[in-house]
């Protein structure tokens, strides 16, 4: 690479969206967030941009964004070219590795940093990010793999056999996802603040638009839950996939009594029934609520703790998150993992931006991985994508394939000014919303 592919800055940005208002995104947990994202623009010499984030919810978004600053010894000065050997160095630096063990706000930290890179990368080879790494060689991929801790799991000898399986369909796919687009549920009619009649209006629309599943937040009353369920299944009706989240709300005991209580229902997943770091605890869930099944990772730390999930039985669906653990990355050896098991991936998007990122893992997944879609399909919630320069595309209930060079990353300027913590108008340049 050339100089002008340098990269001589990082800039960060502290940027919140005061969600909370209307309580969109609300759910048992987190009755009243605000969509955040600790933002950061990597610059070339040239003038090219690498953006990525990690997503918060609100407060604590500028120790986020004070992570982010320290990893800018590792990025200033280099060029994205091995992004394999950059991940690892910044994953495995041992002072900041201290305040994890990748895991926490230094492992996001890492992760908007490597998504930015690759943004960065995916723009300067001309290619959505999806396909950049669809046509990549399996060596290469395997390459970008951090396969420590994973080998009595996943080899890298596996992990290239799988990758070399799916290489024969690769450009079929490419053709299909480009024309068709990839499946997706939505998330958008089951937030836990709405009313019945936002509820019920929400689920006929989102038949309407092609969506063939949708999720309902539950956990908080139990009546409430039983309530709603019947008006979704009511609206929806039987046979149409309903999962359910209880963004780890529960108890082991009390995740499958209350769950048992809304089996009539048909719920088809139920996500996060408890601590996202509870192995054994999902695997004693998922053995009591078969044929449901579980679902978690937007808030599994890292791919060790995925790994033990699937060794142990405690999932059916993997979430994996674009923005959590150590990007595009670990996310990769997570879709390997998951190929290795045989679990289907239906990445969590819920949140600012992540609608954007996570399609292009999933549909990497289907070109390269995984090469299927069966039981796969990618959340989809409907809040604030007209802030990005490259927003999701829905038709038909699916995600049509990103065609513009890059990872979807970017906000557009005038949404980093307008949103910016405190100082930005939407906060009244006080970090104020009344
Ligand atoms: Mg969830």
């Amino acid at each position: 690479m050339t100089d002008a592919t340098l990269i001589v800055a990082m800039e960060t940005h502290d940027v919140r969206f005061p969600t909370s208002r209307y309580l969109d995104g609300s759910d048992a947990m987190n009755p009243d967030p605000d969509y955040s994202a600790a933002y950061v623009v990597l610059r070339c010499a040239g003038g090219a941009e690498g953006h990525g984030f990690a997503f918060t919810i609100g407060r604590g978004n500028d120790v986020q964004t004070a992570a982010i600053r320290t990893l800018e010894r590792f990025v200033v000065g280099r060029r994205p070219d091995d992004l394999g050997a950059l991940y690892k160095e910044m994953a495995h630096d041992s002072q900041l590795r201290w305040l994890g063990p990748e895991k926490g706000v230094m492992h996001m930290a890492i992760s908007a940093v490597v998504n930015a890179l690759w943004d960065l990368k995916a723009k300067l080879e001309g290619k959505p990010l999806w396909r950049l790494l669809g046509e990549m060689e399996p060596e290469e991929i395997v390459s970008l793999v951090d396969f420590r801790y994973l080998s009595d799991a996943l080899t890298p000898g596996e992990a290239l056999d799988i990758l070399r399986r799916a290489e024969p369909g690769r450009a079929e796919r490419i053709a299909r996802l480009t024309a068709d687009g990839y499946p997706a549920y939505t998330t958008s009619p089951g937030w836990l603040g709405y009313d019945d009649d936002k509820l019920r209006r929400l689920c006929k629309e989102a038949i309407d638009d092609g969506f063939t599943q949708i999720k309902l937040k539950v956990g908080a009353d139990l009546e409430d839950d039983r309530r709603r369920l019947r008006i979704a299944r009511e609206v929806c009706g039987p046979g149409f996939r309903i999962a359910i989240d209880a963004n780890q709300r529960w108890d082991v005991g009390s995740a499958i009594s209350w769950v048992n209580a809304l089996r009539e229902f048909d719920p088809y997943w139920v996500e996060e029934p408890t601590s996202p770091d509870d192995v054994l605890g999902h695997a004693t869930i998922a053995r009591a609520l078969a044929p449901i099944k579980v679902a978690t990772g937007e808030h599994v730390q890292n791919r060790v703790v995925f790994k033990q999930m699937l060794q142990a039985g405690s999932l059916s669906v993997v979430q994996l998150d674009a923005a959590r653990v150590g990007g595009v990355n670990e996310n990769i050896a997570i879709l390997l993992l998951a190929a290795k098991f045989g679990v289907p991936v239906c990445p969590h998007a819920g949140g600012v931006g992540l609608c954007e990122l996570v399609q292009h893992l999933a549909m990497f997944d289907y070109v390269a991985v995984s090469g299927s879609t069966d039981d796969r399909i990618i959340e989809y919630v409907g809040h604030l994508h007209e802030h990005f320069v490259d927003p999701v595309v829905i038709r038909n209930g699916h995600y049509q394939a990103p065609a513009a060079p890059g990872f979807s990353a970017a906000l557009l300027p005038e949404a980093l000014a307008e949103y910016a913590f405190p100082g930005g108008p939407a906060w009244n340049g006080d970090g104020s919303t009344t």
